[in-house]
């Protein structure tokens, strides 16, 4: 699992390919997809671009799944008995389409993995602290994911949100880490769209299977 920094707005073909550069990994192995905040997820074979999907999964050794993100949630799935991994771009729009779930059931129907043997790891993303949405958003999600302030402030909680729904699709809650930082304020220097808009930077994502 790897989890870097690069990257400004365009393909980020050459922020993928001097990222597989700096981690000694074949450029050609690389899989991605235009991200269009559907819940849509893609069974990847082959490498190069997949199409317009959210969610990529694979089984094959040294496929190197690969995202972007400034502020939505990378979600990292691991099965650990059959060896199948996905990765999922959600932001509010995907995790009220609820695409973790769709993910943890395509790799249960391509590959049978049983969301028991399942990891999951939410890498660093825009915290509640941050996010304040607007009714509408606010309005899609239920329980403790939305954080009223004030009479009309609306925070989410992308996190959380999606943590309950890996939870519903029954992964172990000791299988769910995350790395609790929020982009937009952390000391870290994460990109975040909403701390600087259009000319924020994305963070690539890589997941691969390592054959050695
Ligand atoms: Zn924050």
């Amino acid at each position: 699992m790897v989890f870097s920094i690069q990257g400004n707005n365009g393909s980020y073909k050459s922020e993928r390919d001097s990222l597989a550069q700096i981690m000694d990994l074949n450029h050609r192995d690389i899989s991605y997809a235009k991200q269009v905040h559907s819940d849509d997820v893609s069974r990847i074979i082959n490498s190069g671009f997949a199409g317009e999907y959210d969610g990529l999964i694979t089984n094959i050794p040294n496929r190197i799944l690969s995202i972007q993100v400034a502020d939505c949630v990378p979600i990292f799935l691991y099965d650990v008995e059959s060896h199948v991994i996905g990765l999922v771009h959600t932001g509010w729009r995907g995790t009220s389409k609820k695409i973790v779930r769709r993910a943890v059931k395509s790799m249960n129907d391509w590959f049978q993995s049983k969301p028991q043997n399942l990891e999951a790891y939410l890498g660093p993303s825009i915290n509640a602290c941050c996010y304040e949405v607007g009714e509408e958003v606010a309005d899609l999600f239920s329980g403790n994911s939305v954080i009223k302030k004030g009479s009309d402030n609306y925070f989410l909680d992308l996190v959380l949100a999606n943590k309950h729904q890996l939870l519903y699709s029954g992964i172990r809650s000791e299988n769910i880490k995350e790395a609790d930082e929020c982009t937009c304020c952390s000391s870290t220097n994460f990109h975040s769209y909403r701390r600087d808009g259009k000319k924020a930077g994305r963070m690539i994502c890589f997941f691969h299977l390592n054959n050695s």
